[in-house]
């Protein structure tokens, strides 16, 4: 049971901030008092319900850390909850929910999460970077290749973020950037908080004036995007942030292994056909994660790859290797600025949303991987097919050096 007892404060005192697929988010807003102080709420949604609070502490302080420096991390904190208390939060914030959001609080939860909060500087930024690197073999990212699918009109490629070319980064921020002004909110790759809450494109130049973070002399919101673009770029250029970047980079790729489909073949292999991907298997223990993470850091420059004599032991950990790069595509990358200038001002990144996923989601990644190869042959012999840039795919350096 969690010692810190939230519901002593009052439900008001919690601020409706954002929400993801599975989670919501609440600042406090109340009294002053020390321990919520600067602090967020983090809640689980009514149809998410796959582990306990304390194994996901676990997951982060033990699993996560040993991948990723701790300074990049957030300290998370189980807290009690009660039904009551969160009934009156989840009717207090129905108002300030966007439309196209699904799930509701989960009434029936007995704990949640507090964190420091991310977004109580001037401004912060949230960026779901998704899948990072080019599959061997392929010419167009995997996010290129799903928002063609979906007639998403951005030109953001997650390897220009992560390129090591500074001009390519800066291409992705506008990107990232021009999607969140043309409204794509439902793609969730680009968020912006200032003073403390989230704003939209027709809230962002009047909040900014009113905090005083605009020079007067700026009066286009053109002027204000070259000035987050730049501020965010400059912040990115950063040793620490480009030492977090190569970082995320390379786990997702590693850890990515034989991927979805490889994952799939070597599946048959063991079963032979006599057990559907994905079925029947119980999630990773937290003894199993420690010991796949000990076996993944001896072999840390490698990949895993398929063995001559598939196994059991072998389709575990490659199983457990695909759910943890899962984790990593998944996550956020926060970024808070304590200024808008186009040099350089101290600013401090932070990796989010780090939970594990569920190992019954295999079969659908499977699925949907499949759905948007075959969809985007489609779409491609209509048209051009894109060709991502992925600084460390040799046959791809070959192409364009
Ligand atoms: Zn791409």
């Amino acid at each position: 049971m969690p010692s810190l007892d939230i519901t002593t404060t009052s439900p008001s005192s919690w601020k409706y901030l954002s929400e993801g697929g599975a989670t919501l988010v609440f600042a406090y807003a109340g009294p002053s008092d020390e321990r919520f102080d600067q602090t967020v709420l983090r809640l689980r949604k009514d149809f998410t319900a796959v582990e306990d609070e304390k194994s996901i502490t676990l997951f982060q302080t033990e699993i996560i850390s040993c991948l990723v420096p701790q300074e990049h991390l957030v300290h998370m904190e189980a807290v009690m909850l009660s039904f009551s208390w969160l009934e009156a939060v989840s009717t207090l914030c129905a108002s300030s929910r966007p439309a196209w959001r699904t799930g509701d609080i989960d009434l029936k939860c007995t704990s949640g999460f507090l964190a420091p909060n991310l977004v109580s500087s001037p401004i912060s930024v949230e960026i779901k970077p998704k899948w990072s690197f080019l599959r061997p073999g392929m010419r167009t990212c995997r996010f290129c290749m799903h928002s063609s699918c979906r007639g998403w009109t951005t030109s953001y490629c997650p390897l220009d973020l992560f390129s090591s070319s500074p001009l390519r980064m800066k291409k992705a921020l506008y990107a990232l950037y021009d999607s969140w002004t043309a409204g794509a909110a439902t793609q969730n790759n680009f968020r912006l908080f200032i003073g403390g809450g989230l704003v939209t494109r027709n809230d962002l130049l009047p909040i900014l004036r009113r905090l005083g973070l605009l020079h007067s002399s700026i009066a286009e919101e053109n002027e204000v995007r070259e000035l987050v673009v730049g501020t965010l770029h400059a912040s990115l250029l950063q040793p620490e942030s480009l030492t977090l970047l190569k970082t995320l980079n390379r786990l997702q790729r590693t850890l990515d292994g034989v991927g979805i489909e490889g994952l799939a073949s070597l599946w048959d292999k063991v079963y032979l056909g006599k057990k559907t991907f994905g079925e029947g298997i119980p999630q990773p223990t937290l003894n199993e994660w420690k010991s796949f993470v000990n076996e993944y850091l001896e072999h840390q420059n490698s990949s895993v790859s398929s063995q001559a004599q598939p196994d059991e032991v072998h389709l575990r950990y490659c199983i457990l290797s695909y759910l943890l790069s899962a984790t990593f595509k998944d996550c956020s990358i926060m970024i808070k600025l304590p200024d808008l200038h186009h040099n350089y001002s101290p600013s401090q990144i932070t990796l989010i949303d780090l939970d594990s996923k569920p190992i019954q989601r295999l079969q659908k990644w499977l699925e949907q991987d499949r759905n948007i190869a075959y969809e985007y042959t489609v779409i491609s012999r209509q048209m051009l097919k894109k060709e991502c840039v992925d600084d460390l795919d040799r046959s791809t350096d070959r192409l364009h050096n």
